[in-house]
Order: C-alpha cells, then structure tokens, then sequence
C-alpha cells in the first residue's frame, strides 16, 4: 500500500503521538499544526460521535481533503456515564487535568464500584464520505493518583488484565490497551480495504 496522507483534526500533541505510534509508515499523519491550520474546534454537542464529525467535517470543509478526529469520553460506571462526553472540561472550561481528576476522585468517595471505560470515537471523511469508527476500554479508577506519562485521567485509570495506571506506562504499553489504539485500528484495516481496491 502506497503512503496515505491524511490530517488529524486535533490540536492535542499527545493524541498526535500516540496515533502517530500506531501507524507506522501506512499513513503520513498531519496534525493541525503540520498543515499549518490554527483553529480551536468547537465540541458543542451532547454525543461523542457528533463533536467528532463536527470536527472532521471543520477540517474538511477548510482543506477539502481526507481527515479524521476522534473524541474521547471517561465513562464511569458508578456515576451514571459521567464525565464522558463532558471529559475535558467536567471541572470547568480551563480544561484543566488536575481539577478534572480531582472531581472524579471526590465524586467516587463513597462510591464502592469504581468501573470505567474509555470510549473512543474516530470520525473518518473519506473520498467525501464519513465513517465511524470505536474503541473501548475497560477497567477501573483508583483511589490514589499515580504516574506521570500521558494526559488526562490517564493517573486514575487502570486498564483490565494490568496492574499499572496508564500514567506508569510507556505509550508502547497503553496502546496495548489503548481505547484510542483500537479505534485506528479499524480505521487502518478500512484504509487498507479501500486502497487495495484502488
Ligand atoms: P477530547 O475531548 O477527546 O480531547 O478528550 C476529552 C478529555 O478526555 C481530555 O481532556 C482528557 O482529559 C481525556 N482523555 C482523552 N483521551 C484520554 C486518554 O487516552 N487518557 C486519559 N484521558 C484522556
């Protein structure tokens, strides 16, 4: 398969690398930044799928080429899906990590299931059509914050079959679980299909 270019419609360097990680040299992955486009995409509905096609659908509209976005939610058992869509700004609009993680501790207190799931949602434009695409993972919230790799909640949360939060792992370890790996997967096997019927 010959290189795919394509633009990531995201200004989050750390999703960057993690995609940029997985795809190897399938796919020359532009962000934002690379194709020199400086736009801070609004997230304004209620639905991880539609803030991800409304951002895919900015970028097409600028650029009119092949891109995709990805939304991601935290989805807590224990408080009814929470933050979930609302993920990034759950302790206020500064986005800030900290506060985030800080609220989600407090609400899980007294709470005696500590289940969660990463949910992520791709939305691909492709030859002016629009795909979906979903990774899921499962696992749990710990009491106490760990670790200093990656973003986010990434301190809180403990994939199923580890022992390990995702901020004690390398990004070659959480892309061995990663929500966000598993939906560029199918992403990439869709791609593969469709350039092989080229
Ligand atoms: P976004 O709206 O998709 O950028 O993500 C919403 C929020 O979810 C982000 O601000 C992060 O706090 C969190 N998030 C997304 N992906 C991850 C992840 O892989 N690990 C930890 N937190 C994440």
């Amino acid at each position: 398969m010959a290189t795919v270019e394509i633009i990531f419609a995201t200004n989050n360097a750390n999703k960057v690398k993690e995609i940029k990680a997985v795809t190897g040299n399938l796919l020359t992955v532009l962000s934002l930044a690379d194709a020199g486009i400086d736009i801070d995409i609004p997230e304004p509905y209620d639905t991880l799928e539609a803030n991800a096609s409304e951002k895919s659908r900015v970028i097409h509209n600028l650029t009119k080429k092949n891109c995709f976005s990805e939304d991601t939610g935290l989805e807590i058992v224990a408080l009814n899906g929470e933050p979930g869509v609302k993920s990034a700004r759950y302790a206020g609009d500064e986005r800030n990590f900290q506060a985030n993680i800080d609220l989600v501790l407090q609400k899980l207190l007294n709470k005696e299931n500590k289940k969660a799931q990463f949910r992520t949602v791709i939305s691909l434009i492709w030859n002016e059509q629009e795909y979906l695409f979903e990774g899921i993972c499962k696992g749990h919230i710990i009491a106490n914050q760990r670790g200093t790799e990656g973003f986010g909640y990434d301190p809180i949360f403990v994939p199923d079959g580890a022992n390990k939060c995702f901020a004690e792992m390398s990004m070659e370890e959480k892309n061995l679980f990663s929500h966000r790996k598993k939906a560029m997967s199918k992403l990439i096997d869709f791609l593969l299909q469709q350039t092989q019927q080229d």
